[in-house]
């Protein structure tokens, strides 16, 4: 059946024969015996990687392969390189023929030789006399000049490239086209034994029946994710959730005595130190008050829970298994409720008892129990306040499991300025505490185990980076293309800590402040008095340049613990944003007045309604702010009067009627996140499907240009913030179709300048119009790959 399956897709007659006959009658048909060795050595790869995927040693399984091919093809030589992504090079795992000792020293680029080659351009290589190949590349080490036939397939898996099989012969031209083939088909059944033998590897280590062996546990590994906030990391690995789980699981090992008197000490410790932990936060995060650790005081002091513990210590309990058991009954009810505010509690719950059980200030236990502070998190899903929370045990750095780069909570981890990477491995949820881990966030990869070259080439790269990252300078007040077009670059502020970088550096404004953080940070709805102070201390701080408060966009990835915006299969068409404001008036009238009562002072106000999805809609809530404006007038409470009324430009159906709302709205800014989301319905939260994800998508770019036409021509503003705007490659493409204003994250300002200083206006206008004429992705990618109509300096 393997040899069946695998020789399947290829269709050369004789091997058809073969596969037609039995045993007896190949043997008959003088078609020899390399033919009938192939056929087993098929069979015995496929057997191979049943039999393997129970090993851990995937060398000795790499080693077996190559001895099993060359026996069975006849050849002098066969031997397996796999690539190395940490280092990018193509390295000998494993030979039968070459000198053994060239195992893990003979490397070489992709393209580089013939083995290269074959792996560059992932397309078998047969040589009759290798050496007389240009490309030909003589490795000393392997002592490999005798042998002259040569043969390569590459070995790939789905469209991961793992590396390059390859046979060699003393004899010129022993290879036949036969040979190719079923070095193919080996190649491909080697590639899912490869796989499935790490597959299971890492499976022993995450359930732990059978412990991994130190070699393989500690062998550095390399994982390639998504940047969703650039930086860099080193530090041991805590899997969010688990120690604190672990730690009131586990069995106690306590080294004294405790006594009553010793619980009482470790909550006045735990107090004291949740008090310190809030003030740090709350200089870090003043829209976040002291709320964040309400559950934990309210634990700390309700009686019933102080208590139980008490009754089990008088009953010759340990205190801190104490703790632990009644902390465990907590978890129990909190996580069986129907409602997710309550199950949140169970990671209040263990984090309280962990640092509790921290408390008890012995050296044993102090080791066994710590906070995420100085690691870096391993975590499934996270809520944003719990990224606070762990933004102010000062974590170095987040891998996160599920999500997508545009996530709110990837956003969050931006503005907190915490590297984070999204990969799509559960696996890591199973690393052992403590594994160190190396992130280089802004592009993505991820080292287990770095091994100290890769440590050491980080760290001086960290080091240059650091000396050289004197605060950014501020921007020139105005930003004008090379020819002299005036672009305005607005800010994206997300929380209020960011309102000193983005007036350090001169941001002409805010494009879009995001009222949904402060919801999605607390436990509870912020009240109108909460909320007017936030918004108050942006206008204070921005000093009469424009301010535009987007109203709440909450649900879709931006869930509400406190209330169930995610209810609904597909939060993200669900009850979200300004549907869920003209649902719930009473809170989206809250809004509305804080924000015009904290603009009182100023004339610089803006308001946008998120997620517009017809007139009706915008004429609903523009209806809400004019009624405001009346009832706060009557209750003569200062008050902005003629606020800018805008909207964003985020759902598709907005686009065939953009005249309409051109007329309608006093601006528009355009959200790509949502907009390539729901036009090419790709969730922007998932990493299963962020191939999908495709700003450049040529049905993004002309509902862009039909947006951007429609609003300069009625002589409306237009802006673009979602992450598109600071895109280098989609700059001159926004600019050459009308944009004007840009609004980005702060740190963005600066490099967003510099890149449109470098433009020619009617060189990008010539780019967006080869662009707009493309049909197809390919196409697209060329012409911005290539950056064609540009001359930049
Ligand atoms: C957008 O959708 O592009 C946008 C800016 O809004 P958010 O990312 O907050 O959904
Ligand atoms: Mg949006």
């Amino acid at each position: 059946n393997l040899l069946i399956y695998s020789l399947d897709f290829i269709t050369l007659p004789d091997d058809v024969k073969i596969r037609n006959m039995n045993h007896d009658e190949r043997e008959n048909s003088g078609m020899g015996k390399r033919n009938r060795n192939r056929f087993n050595m098929l069979c015995d790869i496929g057997d191979l990687s049943a039999l393997l995927s129970g090993s851990h040693d995937i060398e000795g399984f790499l080693q077996c392969a190559v001895d099993l091919v060359a026996r069975h093809l006849d050849a002098d030589v066969c031997s397996i390189y796999l690539y190395d992504e940490v280092s990018e090079d193509l390295v000998l795992k494993a030979t039968v023929g070459l000198n053994p000792e060239a195992v893990g020293r003979v490397r070489m680029k992709p393209g580089e030789g013939l083995v290269g080659s074959t792996f560059l351009h992932l397309r078998p290589f047969r040589e009759a006399s290798a050496s007389k190949n240009p490309v030909f590349k003589y490795f000393e080490e392997t002592q490999e000049e005798r042998f002259e036939s040569f043969l390569a397939v590459p070995i790939q898996r789905g469209i991961q490239k793992i590396g390059v099989l390859v046979v060699q012969h003393e004899n010129p031209d022993s290879f036949t086209e036969t040979d190719v083939m079923a070095l193919r088909a080996s190649a491909a059944q080697l590639a899912s034994a490869i796989e499935n033998a790490r597959l299971l590897i890492d499976l022993y280590k995450a359930t732990g029946k059978r412990p991994a062996t130190d070699s393989l546990t500690e062998e550095p590994r390399f994982i390639k994710g998504m940047s969703a906030s650039g930086g860099y990391a080193l530090a041991p690995a805590a899997v969010f959730r688990k120690s604190h789980v672990d730690l009131l699981t586990r069995p106690g090992r306590w080294d004294r005595t405790y006594t009553v008197d010793d619980f009482h000490a470790a909550l006045e410790k735990t107090s004291a130190q949740l008090i310190d932990l809030q003030n740090r936060l709350t200089e870090r995060l003043p829209e976040s008050v002291s709320l964040i650790f309400t559950a934990h005081f309210m634990i700390l002091k309700d009686s019933k829970f102080i208590n139980k513990i008490v009754q089990l210590i008088d009953k010759g309990i340990s205190p801190p298994d104490a703790v632990k058991t009644i902390a465990r009954q907590y978890i129990q009810i909190f996580s069986a409720s129907p409602h997710a505010y309550i199950r949140e509690k169970v990671s209040d719950m263990e984090d309280l008892a962990g640092r509790i059980i921290k408390n008890f200030s012995s050296p044993k236990t102090e080791s066994r129990a710590r906070t995420n502070g100085g690691h870096i998190v391993i975590a499934g899903e996270i809520y944003p306040s719990e990224i606070l929370k762990l933004a102010s045990e000062e974590i170095q750095g987040i891998v996160l499991v599920k999500g997508g780069v545009t996530s709110h909570v990837s956003i969050l981890a931006r503005s907190l300025k915490i590297p984070m990477i999204i990969a799509d491995q559960s696996d890591l949820l199973h690393l052992p505490e403590g594994t160190p881990v190396l992130l280089d966030a802004s592009i993505g990869n991820i080292y287990i185990h770095p091994s100290e070259e890769v440590v050491q080439h980080f760290e001086k790269q960290y080091r240059i980076q650091k000396a050289a990252a004197v605060l950014p300078k501020p921007i020139a007040p105005e930003t004008r293309t090379r020819d002299g077009i005036r672009i305005h670059l607005m800010a994206n502020v997300n929380l209020l800590s960011e309102l000193e970088t983005t007036r350090n550096l001169n941001a002409e404004g805010i494009g879009l402040y995001r009222t949904e953080f402060p919801f999605l940070i607390r436990p509870a709805f912020p009240s109108e008095e909460e909320q007017y102070m936030i918004y108050k201390r942006i206008f204070d701080e921005m000093e009469k340049r424009p301010v535009t408060i987007r109203t709440l966009d909450i649900g879709g990835d931006k869930a509400l613990v406190y209330a169930n915006t995610t209810s609904g299969l597909n939060p993200d068409l669900g009850l979200r944003s300004i549907r869920f404001s003209l649902r719930h008036r009473n809170i989206f009238e809250q809004q509305i007045r804080a924000v015009l009562r904290s603009a009182a002072a100023d004339d610089n106000l803006r308001i946008m309604f998120p997620m517009i999805s017809s007139i009706d809609e915008f004429q609903e809530a523009r209806k809400m702010v004019q009624m405001c404006m009346a009832d706060l007038e009557r209750e003569q409470l200062p008050c902005h009067r003629s606020p800018a009324i805008g909207m964003m430009v985020e759902v598709p159906a907005v686009v065939p009627l953009i005249d309409a709302f051109a007329r309608e709205a006093d601006f528009f800014s355009i959200g790509t996140n949502d907009f390539v989301q729901y036009t090419l319905a790709v969730d922007r939260t998932n990493e299963k499907v962020s191939d999908y994800y495709c700003p450049e998508h040529p049905a993004v770019l002309r509902g862009l240009h039909q947006i951007v036409r429609a609003a300069v021509s009625a002589g409306k503003d237009v802006s673009v913030c979602g992450e598109m705007a600071h895109e280098p490659e989609f700059i001159p493409f926004l600019i050459g179709i009308g944009v004007r204003t840009l609004s980005i994250d702060p740190q963005f300002l600066p490099a967003v300048q510099e890149r449109i200083a470098a433009l020619k206006f009617s060189d990008a206008q010539q780019h967006a119009e080869l662009l707009l004429a493309e049909i197809t992705l390919r196409g697209v990618r060329q012409i911005l790959s290539r950056q064609d109509g540009l001359t930049l300096v």
